[in-house]
């Protein structure tokens, strides 16, 4: 019997000034398509009033078999303003069961380092942790055929009151090269309100800092994507119109093979010609020959994890540099007429007056 291909809604609810592309639900759209799953954006970012363009958006382009929304952030990470974000999360879950009876599954960076406790709190159906690209899609077909869900990796759900979850998913981004093609989010109208084009070389860090959440959001294990698929999706973006981006990898430079690597394929396929863009860098390790080519690859500026500069809390906090990787660090980009700032964290346990004066002046 033909069965017509489900439907999912995708949801950006991230109104954070100044607004970011919502990557991932790029991502999870094109990985959708290609498991015969029609992917709808609703991004609530431009909507004057979001919950009538919501509304419109169901109406005209329902049913859905799932909406999910995703949770890039818990809070906005400000001393001042202290913004939570569930509360407008949980608001809108439950305005999708019960106005529109849609079953709602939460994933995202924010959601995988505590997801548990945030779909209790949001009261929502499912929940992805990991890489969503696999487990969404499975999850929307499931439904669609009315299957059992409950063994699907990366899947939290509930279950007799309790919420349960199988081990988070993470894939192979080799395989992925449909990731590249960058068509659901309306990147240009970001490019020009403000934004950059952003794409990611990699997921996943093995590092230990005991304050990072990017192992746990995205693994422990490094997953690099070959320099053939970051050149297409450039590319992709180009087309859009997009000229200067920011990387989305927690460190671009580990490993250094792979940074050098796609510095490279940008060189050779004549795109640092046509773009700049700036990254994320570690420290260590930064040589000298990574400096020059990612200058010449269009690198326009490098923001350097640096936390501290008092070796006693870089020691605390699982860093692996030190004072004389600074110098360096700082000795390369000179050279290399390449701008770069340092991102300091003060306060970490441990921190006092004298940890704080050593940091602030070595930098
Ligand atoms: S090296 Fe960077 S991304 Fe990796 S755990 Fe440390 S801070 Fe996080």
């Amino acid at each position: 019997m033909f069965m017509a291909a489900p439907k999912v809604i995708l949801i950006n609810y991230n109104c954070l000034v100044p607004p970011v592309a919502p990557l991932p639900l790029d991502y999870l759209g094109s990985a959708l398509e290609e498991a015969g799953i029609k992917p709808f954006l609703a991004d609530l970012v431009w909507a004057d009033a979001p919950y009538r363009f919501l509304e419109e958006t169901i109406a005209k382009n329902g049913p859905f078999v799932l909406a999910a929304v995703t949770v890039r952030n818990i809070d906005d990470s400000s001393f001042l303003s202290r913004k939570f974000f569930l509360p407008e999360i949980r608001e809108l879950a439950e305005w999708l069961q019960q106005e529109w009876s849609l079953p709602v599954v939460l994933g995202g960076c924010g959601f995988s380092i505590m997801p548990a406790e945030v779909l209790r709190y949001c009261n929502a159906d499912y929940g992805v942790w990991g890489d969503g690209e696999d487990t969404l899609a499975h999850l929307a077909n499931r439904l669609h055929r009315g299957r059992e869900i409950t063994s699907l990796q990366g899947l939290l759900y509930h279950n007799q009151g309790q919420v349960k979850y199988n081990p988070p998913q993470y894939v192979s981004l080799p395989e992925k090269e449909h990731l590249s093609k960058r068509s659901l989010v309306d990147n240009h109208l970001y490019f020009v309100r403000g934004g950059q084009g952003n794409l990611e070389t990699k997921r996943g860090c093995s590092g230990s800092c005991i304050y990072c959440a990017d192992p746990l959001a995205r693994g422990k294990k490094q997953r690099l994507r070959p320099a053939r698929h970051v050149v297409k999706e450039f590319q992709s973006l180009i087309d859009q119109g997009i000229e200067c981006f920011h990387l989305c990898d927690a460190e671009f430079n580990r490993p250094p093979s792979h940074a050098e690597e796609i510095c490279r394929a940008l060189i050779e396929s004549r795109i640092s010609k046509k773009i700049s863009w700036y990254a994320y860098c570690s420290p260590e390790p930064f040589s000298r020959e990574l400096a020059s080519l990612m200058k010449e690859a269009g690198c326009a500026g490098i923001n350097f994890g640096v936390d501290s500069a008092s070796e006693e809390m870089l020691s605390r906090l699982g860093r692996d540099h030190d004072q004389s990787s600074l110098k360096r660090m700082a000795r390369y980009c000179h050279q290399n007429r390449l701008p770069f700032m340092v991102d300091l964290l003060i306060g970490a346990p441990g921190e006092n007056r004298k940890t704080i004066t050593e940091s602030i002046d070595f930098v």
